[in-house]
């Protein structure tokens, strides 16, 4: 048996930062990892997706903007698997610096999957280590719907996997993914179909957000199926699949995605050696410090399905280990005011509360909204316009912003420093009293009347 301080099951997002903070504390750490380090976000996630995001808005850029501004370009062909090659060389050389990231942290590295043995005991390649903390981050995976012929479809590792782009595309479910990648594929020239099954997707963002975004996709030439449930898929002769709804309508494409939500990697850990609990959704339960129901086993990440984002994990990873090995020891996350990106085209910005969620918390008469709605000036000398809108929700006489929300170009990099604002506070009168840079899409946020 060989023992550490510290056991991190999931070398992912989550995983690698608390290992390595609890390395430079001075832990020994044993991190467990059964496929690339990194995880999700830097092999079939964030990573992948962003340069899948920038490849997809390039393209726009120069079909659809640069003849406005004087460029006589064509595009005579598009390597997509060359696109492909590329980025997977990326990713195999961020592979490559966490490992040495690992080892300049003095953190143990082992490849193989983990699972417990005893409470305190887990097994990798027949080996048993044990530690009086043990930390689970072993993240999630897709969903499939369970109908007919699901597994002729793919999901977002599945689109990674792709070598070339499909010609017809649908794209299935209603959250962060869904929207990701059908913005990528109609970007990139696919026929893309954005398939859900309520009247719009991303329910938990502002509805005003939403509607603005949907208003472009349908503008760009995505096609909605709203109300759309898949009661199964078939191959047809010619190798195309057909989408078969319950309300007897089809869809005939050339590949389906499923991006219906994720579920925790729970199987092979063995967690019936544990006392550790799941909740009803099959997810670790854990209190604010991410202690799971058994003492010195720990759970953050997706697999506590909180808030399935990359800097989330980091942060709750990191924070645990400042509490067990750096003495402090009321460090934890707090889950509030996150701010968060969808990377749609364009992508939308969000923190706080929805105006939705404002007035059912409160009265209307406490809660303010702010808006603005507008062509970003890089459309100055096209006729295609790809409209931005941006509002804040403010709450009581002081009129503190509770939330700040924006579709349109660079939202994902302005929200960033207007959610510090938030974090502290700000109120529409902070706002008002900075400066505004101009020409941006972030003075919008400072000059709303
Ligand atoms: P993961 O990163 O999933 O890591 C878990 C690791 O545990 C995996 O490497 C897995 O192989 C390993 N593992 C599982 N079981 C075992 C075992 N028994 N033994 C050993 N190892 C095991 N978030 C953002 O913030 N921004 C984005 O733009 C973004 N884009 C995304 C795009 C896609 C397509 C997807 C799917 C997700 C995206 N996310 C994004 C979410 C983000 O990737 C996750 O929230 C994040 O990776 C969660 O980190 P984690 O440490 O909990 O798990
Ligand atoms: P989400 O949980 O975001 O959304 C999935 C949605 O699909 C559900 O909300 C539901 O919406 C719909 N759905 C569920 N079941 C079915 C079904 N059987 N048939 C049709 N539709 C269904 O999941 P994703 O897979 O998109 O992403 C998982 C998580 O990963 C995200 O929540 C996010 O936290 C993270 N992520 C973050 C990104 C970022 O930060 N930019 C990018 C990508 C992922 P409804 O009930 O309305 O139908």
């Amino acid at each position: 048996m060989k023992r550490y301080d510290y056991i991190v099951i999931g070398g992912g997002s989550g995983g690698i930062a608390s290992a390595n903070r609890a390395g430079m504390h001075g832990a020994s750490v044993l991190l467990i990892e059964g496929n690339e380090l990194g995880g999700t976000c830097v092999n079939v996630g964030c990573v992948p997706k962003k340069v899948m995001w920038s490849a997809s808005q390039l393209r726009e850029n120069i079909l659809l903007d640069a003849e406005s501004y004087g460029f006589d370009v064509t595009i005579d062909s598009f390597d997509f698997a060359k696109l492909v090659a590329n980025r997977q060389a990326y990713i195999k050389r961020l592979n490559g610096l966490y490992e040495s990231g690992l080892e300049s942290n003095g953190v143990t590295y082992v490849k193989g999957y983990g699972k417990f043995v005893a409470e305190d005991v887990v097994e990798v390649n027949g080996q048993h280590y044990t530690a009086p903390h043990i930390l689970i981050a072993t993240g999630g995976q897709a969903s499939y719907p369970n109908i007919p012929g699901a597994d002729l479809g793919i999901d977002s590792n599945g689109f990674f996997e792709l070598t070339h782009l499909p010609k017809r595309v649908a794209v299935v479910g209603a959250g962060y993914i869904a929207i990701e990648l059908a913005g990528v594929l109609n970007g990139l020239g696919a026929e893309t179909h954005l398939v859900y099954r309520k009247e719009r997707p991303l329910r938990e963002f502002d509805t005003e957000i939403v509607d603005a975004l949907l208003a472009i996709y349908q503008q760009e030439g995505i096609a909605a199926h709203p109300l759309s449930i898949p009661k199964s898929v078939s191959k047809a002769q010619d190798g195309s699949l057909v989408l078969h709804f319950e309300n007897g309508q089809e869809l005939v494409v050339d590949a389906v995605i499923w991006a219906i939500g994720r579920k925790p990697n729970l199987a092979g850990l063995d967690l019936t050696k544990t006392r550790v609990e799941l909740n009803d959704k099959g997810q670790v339960k854990v209190d604010k410090f991410q202690n799971t129901t058994q003492t010195g086993v720990y759970a953050i990440g997706d697999i506590i399905g909180k808030l399935e984002l990359t800097p989330v994990a980091i942060a709750a990873g990191r924070r645990l280990s400042e509490r067990l090995f750096n003495g402090k020891t009321d460090e934890y996350l707090n889950y509030e005011l996150v701010p968060t990106v969808v990377f749609s085209h364009p992508p939308i910005g969000t923190i706080g509360m929805t105006e939705q969620e404002a007035l059912a918390k409160y009265d209307q008469s406490q809660i303010k909204i702010y808006r603005s709605q507008f062509n970003p000036m890089q459309y100055a000398l096209q006729t295609r316009k790809v409209k931005a809108t941006m509002k804040l929700v403010c709450l009581g006489e002081e009129e503190k912003i509770i939330g700040l929300h924006g579709v349109g170009l660079g939202m994902d990099e302005l929200l960033q420093g207007f959610a510090v604002a938030i974090k502290m506070g700000a109120t529409k009168k902070d706002f008002d009293n900075t400066v505004a840079i101009h020409p941006t899409a972030a003075e919008e946020f400072v000059t709303m009347r």
